[in-house]
């Protein structure tokens, strides 16, 4: 075979549609919830599904378990009344998840990865849904599962699955302006402006969705060019001084409290940072480790052969895709202060890599 890619396009059970359509038509009150620290998918897929429901006069809410990065929030704006917090208002949120009949779980393949909210979800006896592009879902929490990973990202997935329903018809200029905009910012984050994960169907997505008139530009100019200039010089001070590559061919940075502080780091202001030493052919793998509160977040990229989920199930608390995946290095369970981080690095990916 040629194609080293599914050839079967159609990635759905009609069946599960039909379930879909049923469980949607049935509800009066929806819930949608994403993952903790929401990124472009998240959000994207989170809004597109908020932007479709209420098309079709669904009384529908989209949970956020905390909050939203600033360069996300032209997708939220103009949903504020309909996006909530968790973190924000947690007995109000935790009443909403409570009081709804239908819940929608997008881009996370456990509960645990909602955090809070997600132990609110799971505790709840309303009929759930997963639709999701993780490794490993935990399909038995969920009445309904829509669970590939040869997809992009939830967003390419949700399209899918909106393209199928009877009254979209694969016409993709039926589905919203807002949930196919949403869509197209999904896809565009989770590949990273189509580096990685690009899939044919990735391809044909973006085709229908730009002739379906998405404002690209406008996506990439708030997703990708609209940071604040300190983060030009945030990504002078890693490169510069604290970037290590192992003889391994392991690139690491670690991005401490006090840097996070003198650069005034927000939530997103990181994002990406973690695929820049892949472009040295001799890099194989790429992690970056910032410090919030008592843990370090641990971001994981790497090339074709290497695990970063493995990596990351293993010694980072955490999981994901195969190429790209994320995690937590908690103190002092598993380093016993900041500083022995890079220490800890150094020693797991000399073990992984030497398998
Ligand atoms: P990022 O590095 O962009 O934060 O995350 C990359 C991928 O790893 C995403 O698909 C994300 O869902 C996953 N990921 C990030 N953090 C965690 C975590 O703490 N636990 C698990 N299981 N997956 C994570
Ligand atoms: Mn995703």
């Amino acid at each position: 075979m040629r194609s080293k890619y599914k050839t079967e396009m159609n990635i759905l059970d009609q069946r599960d549609i039909s379930s879909l359509t049923r469980l949607i038509g049935d509800a009066s009150n929806v819930t949608i919830i994403v993952h903790i620290h929401p990124d472009g998918d998240a959000v994207g897929s989170g809004i597109a599904m908020l932007a479709y429901l209420s098309s079709i006069g669904k009384d529908a809410v989209l949970v956020l378990p905390d909050s939203c990065p600033a360069s996300l929030t032209f997708l939220t704006e103009r949903y504020r009344d309909k996006v909530m917090v968790y973190e924000e208002n947690p007995g109000q949120v935790s009443d909403k998840i409570m009081s709804g009949d239908l819940i929608i779980c997008q881009d996370f393949n456990s509960f645990a990865r909602a955090g809070d909210a997600g132990e609110k979800v799971a505790a709840c006896s309303a009929g759930k849904i997963l639709i999701d592009h993780h490794l490993d879902p935990d399909r038995s929490c969920f009445d309904l599962c829509f669970s590939e990973t040869e997809v992009s990202s939830t967003a390419e997935l949700l399209y899918n699955i909106l393209m199928s329903l009877p009254e979209i018809g694969h016409d993709a200029r039926k589905l919203p302006l807002d949930t196919a905009t949403a869509l197209m910012t999904g896809m565009t984050t989770d590949t990273n402006n189509f580096a990685n994960s690009v899939f044919p169907g990735t391809l044909t997505m973006a085709s229908e969705l730009l002739a379906a008139g998405v404002d690209r530009d406008m996506i990439l100019e708030n997703t990708f060019n609209s940071y604040k200039e300190s983060r030009i010089h945030l990504m002078g001070y890693l490169l510069d001084r604290c970037i290590r590559i192992t003889p391994d061919g392991v690139a690491y940075m670690i991005l401490k409290k006090t840097a996070i502080r003198k650069f005034s780091v927000q939530d997103g202001d990181t994002e990406g940072f973690v695929n820049i030493p892949l472009c040295a052919g001799n890099v194989k793998m790429s992690i970056f480790l910032k410090e919030d509160g008592d843990r370090f977040r641990v971001s994981i990229r790497s090339k074709k052969g290497i695990s970063a989920n493995r990596i990351a199930k293993e010694f980072f608390n955490g999981g994901g895709h195969e190429l790209a995946s994320g995690g937590k290095l908690m103190i002092p369970d598993d380093v016993k202060n900041a500083g022995e981080a890079a220490a800890y690095i150094e020693k797991v990916t000399h073990i992984f890599m030497n398998r």
